[in-house]
């Protein structure tokens, strides 16, 4: 049976001190009328932001210098994380990049990748996507059908990718392909490539969301040419990959404040008197909500020592987008507010857009039954 770790982590001078910088760097965008707030930050794309954290080095933080990183901590990225989405600010467009598929590059990319993409990724200039999903394949990553057939100097891949975020406005994509025909090990035979956006064979199709926005894609491959040293982590070695990467998207706290702004307006429509009610159905939240962030910088810690906590990584994934998603329904009835759309940039339009988005917040990244199997088998129940 698995040992659930949640070791607590007291998060360094070094760390305390990059989180008064990050602070005065927003506020100075802020006053500059750079962005405003939002909630679901990391969902909101704002390249000129991204370029600006760039600068300051706050893209690719943990990478070695020689490839544009900065060498700090994970506990020091975390914070920097921590505090953008704390301010709502808009760094969507990196955000793929910098969370993960970096990080697969720097691991398992060749030289010519890394040198190629970590410099542009750490100048906040070149954004990623997550080609997993297809029509037929969601949970089941497995059942992927796009295919690459091997060519001189490289490969050729036909077929599409579903829900893509971001699709439409990044650089690469990093896609799940099936290389070999399925066998009995439906793991085996997949293999992942770095897709440069615009090469030919490469298109995108808006999917609209359900708020009528657009922010995921069909992806459509034509015979599109990869060439080999744009194979990340070898030939056949995908589903190794794919869940190797799916533990950085699953611990950090983009997963549990996703809907931060929307309870921090709140907090300001009640104001400093609140009602019973009001102050027993906010208290539980902040504790849901300090309990999450022990939990997840626990991992940062051991993210940091090198270890692989996937299931402690599930866990913090099922807990915390259940608690973002609980937001607004619980403001919805507290507040007695009508949630609206389209009408104005307050708080009833707020409760809108956030009502409408919460669904998927358990979707993203592995649904909650998908996670809750995980915890179950690392509990040695299944
Ligand atoms: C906002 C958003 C952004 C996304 N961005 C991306 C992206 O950038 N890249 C990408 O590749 N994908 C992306 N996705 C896709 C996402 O990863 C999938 O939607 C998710 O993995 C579920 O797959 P599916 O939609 O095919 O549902 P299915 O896998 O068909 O699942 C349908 C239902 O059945 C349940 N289910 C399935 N299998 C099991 C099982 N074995 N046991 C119990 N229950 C099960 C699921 O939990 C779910 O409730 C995104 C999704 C959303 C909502």
């Amino acid at each position: 049976m698995h040992e659930f770790r949640f070791d607590p982590v007291r998060l360094p001078a070094s760390a305390q001190a990059l989180r008064g910088e990050v602070r005065a760097f927003i506020a100075e965008q802020l006053a500059q009328g750079r962005f405003d707030p939002r909630v679901n930050s990391w969902g909101s794309r704002d390249p000129a932001f991204s370029k600006a954290c760039g600068e300051r080095g706050y893209i690719g933080m943990c990478w070695p210098k020689e490839y544009g990183g900065h060498e700090r901590s994970a506990l020091e990225r975390y914070v920097v994380v921590e505090e953008m989405l704390a301010l709502g600010a808009p760094v969507g467009a990196h955000w793929v990049a910098d969370r993960q598929s970096g990080n697969q590059i720097l691991k398992h990319g060749s030289e010519r990748a890394r040198r190629q993409i970590l410099p542009q990724i750490c100048a906040g200039e070149c954004f990623f996507s997550i080609g997993m999903s297809e029509p037929d394949s969601g949970s089941d990553l497995a059942a992927v059908r796009t295919k690459a057939v091997k060519v001189e100097g490289g490969w050729k891949i036909s077929g599409s990718k579903v829900w893509t975020s971001g699709a439409h406005e990044a650089h690469y994509l990093i896609a799940l392909v099936r290389t070999a025909p399925l066998e009995d090990d439906r793991h085996a035979g997949m293999t992942q490539f770095i897709i440069d956006t615009a090469k030919p064979g490469f298109s995108t199709r808006p999917i609209y969301n359900l708020y009528g926005g657009h922010d995921f894609n069909e992806c459509i491959f034509d015979d599109y040419f990869v060439e080999d040293d744009m194979v990340l982590g070898g030939v056949g070695s995908g589903w190794r990959m794919v869940t190797g990467e799916l533990a950085f998207e699953r611990s950090g706290p983009d997963r549990f404040m996703s809907t931060f702004q929307l309870l921090l307006e709140s907090m300001r429509q009640i104001g400093t008197q609140p009602n019973e009610q009001e102050a027993a159905e906010l208290g539980r939240l902040i504790a849901h909500l300090a309990t999450l962030r022990r939990m997840s910088t626990s991992i940062a810690g051991q993210l940091e020592l090198g270890a692989n906590p996937a299931i402690e990584a599930a866990l913090v994934k099922d807990i915390g987008t259940t608690f973002e998603r609980e937001v607004p329904e619980v403001f919805r009835k507290l507040l007695g507010v009508e949630p609206s759309l389209g009408h104005s940039a307050d708080y009833a339009e707020n409760l809108g857009l956030t009502t409408l988005r919460a669904p998927s917040y358990t979707l993203r990244g592995g649904t909650r039954e998908i996670l809750r199997g995980m915890i179950a088998r690392g509990l040695g129940l299944r």
